[in-house]
């Protein structure tokens, strides 16, 4: 697929993030109540006035200050906006449309999250963590193979991209016994999120095909971790305190519809998965991903080297009749490649803290006070990319 063209201009330069190809949504304000929006170029679309104005008709959804009634609107009505976005913003298109400088516009956090739960859906993250909390006979658990895992986190934690980040208390393993400590192994983990943009009934279990038409799209997401705490909380149920702390989104939604062009295969099957589990086409994107320390690239890798899709972990998340609502956020758990420089947390490129990085001629095992980490990524195409923006947090010292 080649470059769309708008007579937006800088949304035509092929390192522009957000050319006619992208559309992603997002909640912004400028003063004023906030609104969705779409991103063009270096500009924002303001639908809400798009709306008020007839040029496009969701039911007053835009007016809202998250697009969760938008998405329940379904799959028929997101497609129809998309295409009258496009051809309102196409070269032939409309010169007069309500455009705001992005410069100039607060983003705020573009959905309801509903519910959030976390995956664990790479091999080779899965494996590395394994092996640091448990060893290497035990590194990935026996039914990792066979099913996407997850726990269930906390949604009123989700912060939009910019959001500062405390850098929490909590219980930790001593040398003779619990301790009560700022968090000294504060880390993050690289992954993209799943927006779900349908409801579904309890009680309904979703095939993997179905589950892919619910999600309306992805955000870049920061799974913070505190690695100390978690060690300490975390068997037999899992992690806890260490995952609520906070978790990062960034402020645009990129639609599925933006990254079918670069629909792939994921991570080589080890054996094969129980029928609910099969897809008939895959389910995976090739999306370069990655993650900055102030400023310095450190960790870079593609989505491609998942094992489950999101449509698989929505699928699986409702085989016990478990209902999915609008605004449902997946995780798809840490995005890493093979080697230590594709490694997308902490935890894993220091090998639990033993082997520091150097960030702008620092040491680095874990995240120190005042560090930022940010998030990106983007799908290459020919002569422009699908680009996310930022997905970045600051860490604030802790409060004794
Ligand atoms: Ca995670």
């Amino acid at each position: 697929m080649a470059l769309i063209r708008s007579w937006v201009e800088s949304a035509n330069r092929p390192d522009c993030p957000f050319p006619l190809n992208n559309l992603p949504y997002g909640v912004f304000s400028t003063g004023d109540a906030p609104r969705c929006g779409v991103a063009i170029g270096d500009m924002i679309l303001d639908l809400a006035e798009c709306e008020a104005r007839g040029l496009l008709d969701a039911g007053g959804s835009f007016a809202q200050p998250r697009l969760n009634d938008f998405m329940a609107l379904g799959r028929a009505k997101w497609d129809g906006i998309r295409a009258r976005l496009t051809a309102l913003l196409a070269e032939d298109g409309d010169r007069t449309l309500p455009l705001v400088a992005m410069a100039g516009a607060d983003m705020r956090l573009p959905i309801r999250v509903t519910e959030f739960t976390d995956f664990y859906a790479s091999k080779n993250h899965a494996f590395n963590v394994g092996v640091l909390f448990r060893g290497p006979e035990n590194a990935l658990p026996p039914q990792w193979t066979h099913m996407p895992i997850g726990y269930n986190g906390r949604a009123s934690s989700v912060v939009v991209s910019g959001t500062a980040i405390r850098r929490p208390m909590g219980q930790v393993k001593g040398e003779s016994g619990p301790e009560w400590a700022a968090c000294r192994r504060l880390d993050l983990e690289l992954e993209l999120g799943a927006i779900v943009g349908a409801d579904s009934a309890m009680g309904a279990r979703i095939g993997v095909e179905d589950a892919e038409g619910m999600i309306f799209g992805y955000v870049l997401l920061n799974d913070w971790s505190a690695r100390d705490i978690q060690a300490w909380e975390y068997q037999p149920l899992g992690p806890f305190q260490s995952k609520a702390l906070g978790t990062t989104i960034g402020a645009w939604v990129v639609t599925q519809a933006a990254l079918e062009p670069f629909r792939c295969e994921g991570a080589e099957r080890v054996n094969p998965l129980l029928p609910y589990l099969r897809e008939d086409r895959p389910g995976f994107y090739d999306l370069e991903i990655g993650w900055t320390m102030n400023g310095q690239v450190m960790g870079r890798t593609n989505y491609n080297v998942m094992y489950y899709s999101s449509a698989q972990q929505l699928a699986h998340h409702t085989q016990s009749g478990c209902p999915m609502r609008v605004g449902d956020l997946l995780g798809s758990g840490t995005i890493s490649g093979p080697s230590p420089d594709q490694t997308g947390a902490l935890l894993e490129m220091t090998q639990g803290g033993k082997v520091p990085v150097t960030v702008n001629g620092q040491p680095r095992t874990f995240i120190e006070d005042g560090d930022e980490i940010g998030l990106f990524a983007h799908a290459q195409g020919a002569g422009y990319r699908i680009g996310f923006g930022p997905c970045a947090g600051r860490i604030l010292p802790a409060v004794e």
